[in-house]
């Protein structure tokens, strides 16, 4: 049983009573929206492609890569990059999760482009 004060009156009211008993005063109840609460997709797609494409790469790490290769990885290494972009711009909550995928997608990519030479 949570109290809280009138916004009408600053008479204290139960948490969800819809209005103040003593002046009528409607409360604001608006929930949170709980969609603030949880990750955003693009959060979550940037960092796990990310570390999903490094986890890859670790496991060879002395394999010589053909051209093909190389381009393929510069593709893939642009899907963390451009969904933490996405991420960043609008989802404040979780960007760091972008954050990191486009910092692991932008070594992907420089490795990839350092490979073809
Ligand atoms: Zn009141």
């Amino acid at each position: 049983m949570a109290m809280v004060f009138c916004r009408g009156c600053g008479k204290q009211i139960h948490e969800t009573a819809p209005c103040c008993p003593s002046c009528g005063a409607v409360q604001n109840l608006a929930p949170a929206p709980t969609q603030s609460q949880s990750y955003h997709w693009t959060h979550i797609v940037s960092l796990v492609t990310a570390v999903l494409f490094f986890l890859l790469l670790a496991a060879e790490p002395d394999q010589q890569w053909t051209q093909d290769e190389c381009i393929g990885l510069i593709v893939l290494s642009l899907l963390p990059i451009g969904f933490g972009i996405a991420g960043v711009s609008s989802r404040p909550h979780g960007r760091w999760m972008s954050i990191t995928g486009i910092i692991i997608g932008t070594l992907l990519l420089l490795a990839a482009i350092g490979n073809m030479s």
